[in-house]
């Protein structure tokens, strides 16, 4: 059994707590993540857990963006100090997915390949060991 990752806002008002490990961890380079990160891409651990499984504290934000993809994700952020925090999809209720600088021990985030590198920029150079798609991976 695993520690729990552990994690919230940068003004703590939204905290949560998952238990388990992270099905994935990605880099996504595309344009909603880069809006909403304010650079280059977001990073973000998805979990095998329903929201309803998560431990959360606080009151977070909602607001919903059709990705490329065509997929409904509903995004949290935190009112008070604006920090993206957690991320949900209509499409797939079992998944919860965290931004990885939002966990207390960032050093947990370990990438393991890059989305939507074709919406990168040459000034976010993301670690080239670690493989790129040029939107999803297949399947
Ligand atoms: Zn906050
Ligand atoms: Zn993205």
């Amino acid at each position: 059994m695993s520690e729990s990752y552990t994690g919230g806002c940068a003004c703590g008002a939204i905290r949560y707590e998952i238990s388990g490990e992270p099905l994935a961890m990605n880099d996504c380079q595309c344009r909603d993540c880069q809006r909403k990160s304010g650079t280059g891409h977001g990073s973000y651990l998805t979990f095998p857990r329903p929201r309803s499984e998560v431990k959360l504290r606080g009151q977070a934000a909602l607001w919903d963006i059709v990705g490329d993809s065509g997929n409904v994700k509903t995004r949290g952020f935190c009112p008070t100090c604006g920090s993206p925090v957690h991320l949900t999809f209509t499409a797939m209720p079992e998944l919860f997915t965290v931004h990885a600088a939002s966990l207390d021990d960032p050093s947990r985030y370990k990438p393991q390949m890059v989305t939507y590198h074709v919406r990168g920029h040459g000034w976010d150079q993301l670690d080239p060991s670690v493989p790129t798609f040029d939107k999803m991976p297949p399947g």
